[in-house]
């Protein structure tokens, strides 16, 4: 589907919803699609994107920021410590702040570097054992933990389970935000950002819908 048409379903509900137009942000997931989908969508004027893989990121983003330098890149999967450096200095956003110790390396660096991309926690708001994110009842310790190590929580994300309704879990995810003053919230992928719009998301990452399937053989 092109860009221009999940856009415009994005207005249409932000309208129907009486969210301000443009308060949702798309971030196009390029992650495993061929280079070529990816060019075209960034000479249709296209600047935000999101991958989930520290190393993926690194072989493809580099060079096409000497084309496009105004690009927005956001780290949408899980990021392992020693991998937090080399994520610091390539992402604009980590999307996946889930454990102290993530953490703590992140304000070590943050001194190093002398910057820090824009942070947001990940929460498992379905409790599963296979995803990562931050237990819905320690998001709040977690968020403090975060602030009290100089670091600022610009946003919260989730990726809901597949099974069950997503609106309940970015009703959730708001909650949360809401009650720590946290102002981004990401939430809704293809099948679902319609209604993660509906419930106040701030970015929606949107992969398949924009590229077509992704082709992992
Ligand atoms: C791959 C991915 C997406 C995009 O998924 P689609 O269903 O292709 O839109 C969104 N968020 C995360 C965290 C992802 O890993």
């Amino acid at each position: 589907m092109p860009l221009s048409d999940i856009s415009a379903r994005i207005q249409a509900e932000e309208a129907r919803v009486g969210r301000a137009p443009g308060s949702t942000r798309l971030i196009a997931v390029s992650k495993v699609q061929p280079i070529e989908r990816v060019i075209a969508v960034l000479e249709e004027g296209h600047r935000l994107f999101g991958e989930n893989k520290v190393q993926e990121a690194a072989g493809k983003w580099p060079e096409l920021r000497e084309r496009f330098p105004d690009v927005e890149l956001h780290l949408i999967g899980p990021l392992q410590t020693n991998k937090a450096r080399q994520a610091m200095q390539l992402f604009d956003a980590i999307e996946t702040v889930d454990r102290p110790k993530l953490a703590r390396t992140i304000a070590r660096l943050k001194d190093e570097l002398c910057t820090c991309p824009k942070l947001f926690v990940q929460i498992n708001t379905g409790e599963e054992d296979q995803k990562a994110g931050v237990m819905p009842a320690e998001a709040d310790a977690f968020i403090a933990e975060c602030r009290a190590l100089g670091l600022e929580v610009e946003g919260l994300m989730c990726i809901p389970p597949v099974e069950e309704e997503p609106s309940l879990h970015f009703a959730l995810l708001k909650k949360i935000a809401e009650r720590n003053g946290v102002p981004e919230l990401s939430m809704g992928m293809s099948g679902d950002f319609e209604k993660a719009v509906a419930q106040g998301a701030t970015y929606v990452r949107v992969g398949s819908a924009i590229f077509g399937e992704r082709d992992y053989g």
